[in-house]
């Protein structure tokens, strides 16, 4: 009884095929709740809290199935419909990749306890280190939790290399790091728990293509160094989260070197947050002249663009690949690469700190640099996802992402006059109505009242509140904050509301264009006229 819950041990076929008989009723379970007309799989779900005993008697498989399908009653489905946020729909070989990782449930701390994991990881950052341009003989990296956990690490990296008795004493009181006021709250985060603590976060404005504005990190880097402060790392958002703002790497570093020179300091650690972006490095070699992928025109454009600023991230000591986002492949799956794998040294553990793993004479491969310790081998399915795509399939869905984006903005436009377009073409748009025309030049000027602003964001937000409760329809984002502007009438800063555009799958091509925006002008006009009965 008890060896019938698990997979066999000898490979029997007899037991595989029953194996493989759950999977397809589990995948046929999930495809019967599938409907291209809806964003959400099947109805909508039970009340979580109704049932909470663990049930006394082993359950059957069917009763597992059914158990499993009813929490995915309702659960989104990333189709055409779905245009809110970088939530991935992963693709077949990272699928196979994760089934593969969880069959032989390999633990990445260790090669001896995930050997498949392991090797994948390490070719991962060879190849991935090739993308960038990191010398490979010298770069190191590992899968970690997220964008997220990617920063966190990086400064954890940062403390201990400029700082290496911290592992132990505690970290110094007057460490500072630097990051654009539309950075991922990632560092915020980080920042409190790596003890630095978050009035040390001194925060950059930015440009009207949101990128960091380089003379304020010049200014305010210089401004604690004056003081006796210890600028210790700088955070490069490239894309930014809402608005894919590509900060300037190269500039970054070169105004880190000069501070490092002016005021005799360590080297300032530089990471970026590629999070978003990293996957346009896969256009870093496309030849644009030839265009052997024969993308047109205007998509051609902005992929030199993105060129311009993608190809400097070699210069950052860390950047990661955040694959559950534009990468394609499930949760949770992110590739932490650094530059220089020695300051993995400065955060190891000594052998004694290790007795379970690591330091007996077998296997050559320990993570104990890492923050966790038991690490999922999520280098599977990216590795799986790499093979499956290759650099042309990645190269054909992230140009398919600028096309639709282009298509969108110009449909929109056309059939409103109230909209501005917000950002730069990527895989986003933003987009923000107005009552009557659209001010967003005098906005971004700071040529508008405070509550003139704020009446307007007033405006979008109730408009976002109506296309919600359509989301079954399309689901559109938004977002309270894509920006700050001045006003005329008040020192702070007033943040833009806006809607949000995100083609995440490849189910979003630019013939469905027409049916956002014909969704989007019947949705206004619900909300113009919801407004005059009030
Ligand atoms: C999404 C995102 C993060 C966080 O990544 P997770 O994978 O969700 O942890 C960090 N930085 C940026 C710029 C992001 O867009």
């Amino acid at each position: 009884m008890e060896q019938a819950l698990y997979p066999s041990i000898d490979g029997s076929r007899e037991e595989r095929e029953q194996f493989v008989g759950l999977l397809e009723e589990l995948l046929t379970t999930v495809d019967e709740m599938k409907d291209p007309d809806k964003m959400t799989l099947g109805k909508l779900p039970d009340d979580p809290y109704a049932n909470r005993d663990i049930p006394q008697q082993p359950g059957t498989m069917k009763k597992v199935i059914q158990e499993l399908k009813e929490l995915a009653q309702g659960h989104r489905f990333v189709n055409h419909r779905y245009v809110a946020n970088a939530s991935t729909l992963p693709n077949i070989p990272s699928l196979l990749g994760q089934v593969m990782m969880t069959l032989v449930n390999g633990n990445n701390l260790w090669d001896v306890e995930g050997s498949a994991a392991a090797r994948a990881e390490v070719k991962l950052t060879r190849m991935l280190s090739e993308v960038i341009g990191y010398n490979p003989e010298k770069s190191g990296g590992f899968t970690t939790w997220g964008g997220q956990g990617a920063v966190f690490q990086s400064l954890r990296l940062a403390i201990a290399r400029q700082f290496p008795d911290s592992n132990e004493e505690g970290v110094p009181p007057n460490l500072y790091c630097f990051a654009s006021e539309l950075s991922h709250y990632s560092l915020f985060k980080a920042m409190q728990a790596t003890g630095i603590g978050t009035n040390h976060l001194i925060r950059i404005k930015t440009n009207d293509d949101h990128s960091m504005n380089i003379e304020d990190l010049q200014e305010k880097m210089e401004a604690v160094a004056e003081k006796g402060g210890i600028p210790l790392y700088v955070l490069a958002s490239t894309g930014t989260t809402d608005t894919f703002g590509v900060d300037d790497v190269k500039q970054v570093k070169k105004v880190c070197t000069n501070i490092e020179a002016a005021h005799q300091l360590a080297p300032i650690y530089l990471h970026a947050d590629s999070a978003m972006g990293g996957m346009y490095t896969f256009f870093n070699d496309y030849e644009t002249e030839e265009n052997p992928l024969g993308f047109r025109n205007q998509v051609i454009d902005e992929i030199k663009r993105l060129q311009k600023k993608f190809r400097h991230l070699r210069l950052a000591d860390s950047l990661v690949f955040d694959f559950h986002k534009l990468g394609q492949t499930p949760y949770i799956s992110s590739l932490f690469l650094v530059k220089d794998r020695s300051m993995f040294g400065y955060v190891d553990l000594n052998e004694e700190e290790t007795p379970y793993v690591g330091n007996r004479g077998y296997g050559n491969y320990h993570t104990s640099y890492t923050l966790e310790c038991s690490r999922m081998g999520s280098s599977l399915p990216i590795y799986a996802s790499l093979i499956g795509m290759g650099v042309e399939g990645y190269q054909t869905i992230l140009a398919q992402y600028l096309d639709v984006n282009i298509a969108f903005r110009e449909a929109l436009k056309e059939r409103f006059s109230n909209v501005a377009v917000t950002n730069e073409v990527s895989p986003i748009t933003t987009f923000r109505f107005y009552p009557g025309r659209p001010m967003w030049e005098a906005e971004k000027e700071g040529r508008m009242s405070s509550e003139e602003v704020t009446d307007i964001n007033e405006y979008n937000s109730r408009f976002a509140e109506v296309l919600g409760e359509a989301r079954d329809e399309i689901y559109f984002g938004n977002t309270s904050r894509q920006r700050y502007v001045a006003v005329t009438d008040r020192e702070e800063l007033e943040s833009v509301y806006v809607q949000k555009f995100f083609s995440i799958s490849p189910y979003t091509t630019v013939d469905r264009v027409p049916e956002y925006i014909d969704f989007l002008e019947k949705q206004m006009n619900a909300f113009h006229k919801s407004m005059q009965l009030i």
